[in-house]
């Protein structure tokens, strides 16, 4: 079978379920090549990720997902082999983590008018990792008021929700030419999630590209089919690698390990460019 890897996985440092650790043993008994770890604005997984792939006798790619937005459209945008210690990134990353802690805050201190959560629900389950409304959906689930994450978004977590509240995100221009200047290569994520009401606009991708977007995820399971056609037009007339990866979450989503992948081409494309590579 020919080689196979995931260039999408969150960990618990994030808003996955399972270690770094754990990921890397799954990877390895999945029979894929290699993964990437790409958790929400943080780097923290990268070394264990990285022994524990080494042990397990595979690949690994250091990654993350940034939080960005463009034209009011969030847009999360995956960064592979960056220098972690680059300046501007780093400072960037580090109000993006900051305004989510006190978006969650807020978002538990509005939920707490209705259901019986708190703050200590949340930082339980760890202060460090960058927090999300999964690890708020986590606390309603343990508390009986829904059945799993997909529940508790569908029901109060979503934008529209009076709970809601927004968090900071890096501009995308901005976002990509900092994960170039800091060494990387920068992948549009999940550009045609069935979550969203369009995908990617088109004039939004040429400005991505003119950025230095280097590739574009278009085989992941949460894409709508009926976007990939024209999208994949798009990809082949702007030069933009197309890649697939899983986006993994563990328990905490649907999304099955090395569900998308990406071939071995792909990945070593990658490693030659980027200041990471392993
Ligand atoms: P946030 O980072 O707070 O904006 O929350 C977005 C994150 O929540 C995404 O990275 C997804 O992993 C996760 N997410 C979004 N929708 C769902 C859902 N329906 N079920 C489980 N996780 C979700
Ligand atoms: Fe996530
Ligand atoms: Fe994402
Ligand atoms: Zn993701």
């Amino acid at each position: 079978m020919p080689a196979r890897y995931d260039l999408h996985t969150h960990s618990t440092h994030s808003d996955g379920t399972t270690t770094p650790a754990q990921i890397a043993a799954e990877a390895a008994s999945l029979g894929l090549s290699g993964f990437a770890l790409t958790d929400h604005d943080t780097v923290e997984g990268w070394d264990e990720a990285r022994a524990h792939a080494a042990l397990a006798g595979i690949d690994f790619l250091p990654g993350m997902e940034v939080t960005t937005k463009h034209d009011h459209r969030s847009t999360h945008l995956l960064a592979y082999g960056i220098e972690a210690d680059s300046a501007e990134l780093t400072a960037a990353l580090a109000r993006v983590r900051e305004s989510r802690h006190g978006r969650a805050r807020e978002m538990v201190l509005r939920l707490s008018a209705d259901f019986d959560i708190d703050w200590q629900s949340i930082i339980e389950g760890g202060e460090d990792r960058t927090l999300g409304r999964p690890h708020i959906a986590d606390a309603l689930v343990s508390a009986g008021y829904f059945a799993d994450r997909g529940a508790a978004f569908a029901e109060v977590l979503h934008p529209r929700s009076r709970y809601y509240v927004p968090t900071y995100a890096i501009d995308t221009v901005d976002a990509i030419r900092m994960v170039r200047d800091a060494g990387g290569v920068a992948v549009l994520a999940h550009p045609a999630a069935g979550r969203m009401t369009r995908p990617v606009d088109l004039s939004a991708l040429s400005d991505f590209v003119a950025a230095g977007l280097w590739g574009i995820e278009l085989h992941h399971p949460e894409n709508r089919a009926e976007w990939i056609p024209e999208l994949t037009e798009a990809a082949a007339r702007l030069g933009l690698h197309v890649t697939g990866a899983s986006d993994y979450h563990g328990a905490g989503k649907a999304n099955r390990l090395g569900e998308c992948t990406s071939d071995e081409q792909t990945w070593q494309a990658i490693r030659s460019l980027v200041a990471v590579a392993r």
